[in-house]
């Protein structure tokens, strides 16, 4: 996987499907995944593959008359992959209470669900989320990830639902896959009931949520068995609670769901699913 800064420590968490839960848990600061530019703690990426950036500035070579076409950075986007591969390892941590942004506490994360074959959530949103950023670097899009990789633990659902402010983040995109009674199919996206930006952050939420429910509709049903138009409003969730950026979960589908699962257990349906994602926070940004 490539590019995407990262960062966060924290702790901890939990069991449980995703549905049910929030996600994230712990790991260890730090660590950036591809390209970025940065170390520790917060940072936002510059993919090297892309294209608006040219070129680190060399020192010794070129004039600074080459520049090109588009030298200013694009907008920041937060990608969140929901879970993590080492969660399940380390319940100690996982489980750990921390603030959920309605005044209580709720674990630090969750392991998160899997289709019955066995293939797991964390796996799911971990490349999924991968799919998406190629394809925002590809539009001048800078993103910066809430985990290093899919093997560590966490970060908390807290730390993750704070890093849209820290990097002064356009928009927040949480992914997962569902883990709901087989008989339900549909994707959709949740949104705080609790207008933690306040009004105007909340209006730009509703329109990332709508921008991303539209586009996602061209690979997958909106929700048969939960929220309203594929739209969901929720007070639970950390994540979403103690974002002050327009922030949005998206349950990609149900994966208990035996339709759903094919398409997320396939490379094309993730590429599928990728594609419209990005194609909603592309129409959320005006890009
Ligand atoms: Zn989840």
């Amino acid at each position: 996987m490539r590019r995407a800064a990262v960062l966060l420590a924290a702790s901890v968490l939990v069991l449980a499907g995703c549905g049910a839960g929030d996600p994230a848990a712990t790991s260890a600061p730090g660590s950036t995944t591809t390209t970025a530019g940065s170390s520790a703690g917060t940072t936002s990426a510059t993919p090297t593959t892309d294209p608006t950036t040219t070129a680190a500035p060399s020192t010794t070579a070129a004039p600074p008359t080459t520049t090109s076409t588009s030298p200013t950075p694009g907008p920041t986007v937060v990608l969140d992959p929901g879970h993590n591969g080492g969660n399940a390892a380390d319940p100690g941590t996982i489980n750990a209470p921390v603030p959920d942004g309605a005044g209580g506490t709720k674990p630090c994360n969750t392991t998160g669900t899997s289709t019955d074959a066995g293939y797991p959530e964390h796996a799911f949103t971990w490349d999924v989320a991968n799919r998406v950023a190629d394809l925002l670097h590809d539009q001048g899009v800078q993103v910066v990830f809430t985990r290093a990789d899919d093997t560590g633990v966490g970060p908390c659902v807290d730390v993750r639902g704070e890093l849209g402010a820290r990097v002064g983040a356009a928009a927040f995109v949480g992914i997962h896959g569902d883990g709901a009674a087989p008989g339900g199919r549909g994707f959709h996206v949740i949104t705080s009931s609790l207008d933690p930006g306040g009004a105007e952050v909340a209006a730009a939420t509703q329109a990332l949520a709508v921008d991303l429910r539209d586009s996602l509709t061209a690979v997958e049903p909106v929700s048969d068995y939960l929220g309203t138009d594929g739209l969901d409003s929720r007070g639970d969730l950390a994540g979403l609670n103690l974002n002050t950026v327009p922030a949005v979960y998206v349950e990609c589908g149900n994966m208990r769901n035996a339709a759903d699962a094919a398409l997320m257990s396939s490379e094309a349906g993730r590429q599928a699913l990728a594609q419209q994602l990005a194609a909603g926070v592309l129409a959320f940004l005006g890009r």
